[in-house]
């Protein structure tokens, strides 16, 4: 477990430090990534700690868009006068997340670039027993998913067919995928923007390159805009069971211009958009009959197997109709 630390102080030490031979970890707040050092999920031989790098953290804002940097804290976010102007959303997604404590520390990149969260793998109080009494499951390098041999409970995907079944866990990713953020990687002599929604691969890994770092995220203005992100926790300290993001434009006429926004967690690997639910509302227009009637579309061809996936899709509709009425109160605001 022993490893090198490391905190340079400008980026072009970081793009130095990452061409050395061996696994190197970036660390921000420190808040997963010790965890999974300590879970023996990652061992790394040397760690970079970013926060010596002041460049990367501030709120920036201009006519068309909030550029947010990657050492940006989830509570000056939730704190910030105007994100939670003008994105909610975010400011919302960033104070659902744990404790104040805890957001003191962690940042919006290392938030985004957190490892999946299973019992079988990461989140257990008896990981150590589980790690002897159980055969390592697929992201342990192991032959066998347990979430898939135990069948579906609460804290894993619904939809989606990959090897794996624990969903994105973070709450900021499912707000800003709404908001059509994006997310900038910069490496030693290249740059390059991937939308939040594309973020993630199909087994749920950030697509993150090696030489590569985060730098900063950037959220579009949208005119005549509504925006809200609601979820549902088992309790204090946990990660969402699911949760619901939603972005709303009306026109002059009070019909809705655009398209819809609407993205849900705890429900696959990535932020998962509402298509069906959102292709409907684009034609009708937003009312508090259509909202309950676009909820009714959401997992229309998920089979619902046990009552913890009728509990998630029912509770799941709910924080549809929730965070679409919300958005649709603020829009104009
Ligand atoms: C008790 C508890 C409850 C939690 N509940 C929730 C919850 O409800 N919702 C939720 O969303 N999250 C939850 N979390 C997770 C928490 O939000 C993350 O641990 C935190 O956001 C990570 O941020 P950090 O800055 O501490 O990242 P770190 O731990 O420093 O890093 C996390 C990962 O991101 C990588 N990384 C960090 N910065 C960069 C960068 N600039 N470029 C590239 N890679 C980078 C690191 O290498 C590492 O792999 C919870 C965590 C705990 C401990
Ligand atoms: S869902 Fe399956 S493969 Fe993924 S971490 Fe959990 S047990 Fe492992």
């Amino acid at each position: 477990m022993a490893f090198e630390y490391i905190r340079p102080a400008s980026l072009e030490e970081v793009f130095s430090l990452l061409k050395l031979p061996g696994q190197v970890k970036l660390l921000a707040g420190g808040s997963d990534l010790l965890w999974q050092i300590r879970e023996h999920t990652v061992s790394p031989d040397r760690v970079i700690d970013l926060k010596g790098i002041a460049a990367l953290d501030f709120i920036r804002e201009s006519a068309d868009t909030l550029e947010v940097g990657a050492l940006t804290t989830l509570r000056d976010l939730e704190r910030s006068a105007v994100v939670r102007q003008s994105f909610p959303a975010l400011a919302e997604a960033a104070k659902a997340v744990a404790s104040q404590k805890l957001r003191n520390r962690a940042t919006i990149a290392g938030n985004l670039c957190q490892k999946l969260k299973c019992p079988y793998f990461n989140q257990s109080h008896i990981n150590l027993f589980m790690r002897e009494s159980l055969a390592p499951c697929f992201k342990r390098k192991g032959r066998v998913c347990h979430a898939a041999v135990w069948g579906n409970d609460s804290a894993h995907t619904i939809i989606g067919k990959s090897y794996c079944k624990a969903p994105v866990p973070s709450d900021v990713a499912i707000a800003l995928a709404a908001l059509g953020a994006s997310v900038e990687f910069r490496a030693e002599n290249s740059t390059r923007e991937l939308m939040v929604k594309d973020l993630y691969r199909a087994d749920g890994e950030p697509q993150l390159e090696p030489d590569e770092i985060v730098t900063k995220i950037g959220v579009p203005r949208r005119v005549k805009q509504g925006n809200a992100f609601v979820a549902y926790k088992g309790g204090p300290g946990s990660f969402a069971m699911v949760s619901v993001a939603a972005s709303v434009g009306l026109g002059e006429t009070g019909r809705i211009c655009g398209d819809p926004d609407i993205y849900l967690g705890g429900v696959a690997q990535r932020p998962y958009r509402a298509d069906n639910a959102c292709s409907f509302l684009r034609a009708e227009g937003l009312s508090a009959d259509m909202i309950e009637e676009a909820s009714r579309f959401l997992f229309s061809d998920v089979e619902v197997t046990n009552n913890d996936v009728l509990f998630k899709v029912a509770k799941a509709r709910d924080l549809f109709c929730e965070a679409l009425t919300k958005a649709w109160k603020r829009c104009g605001e």
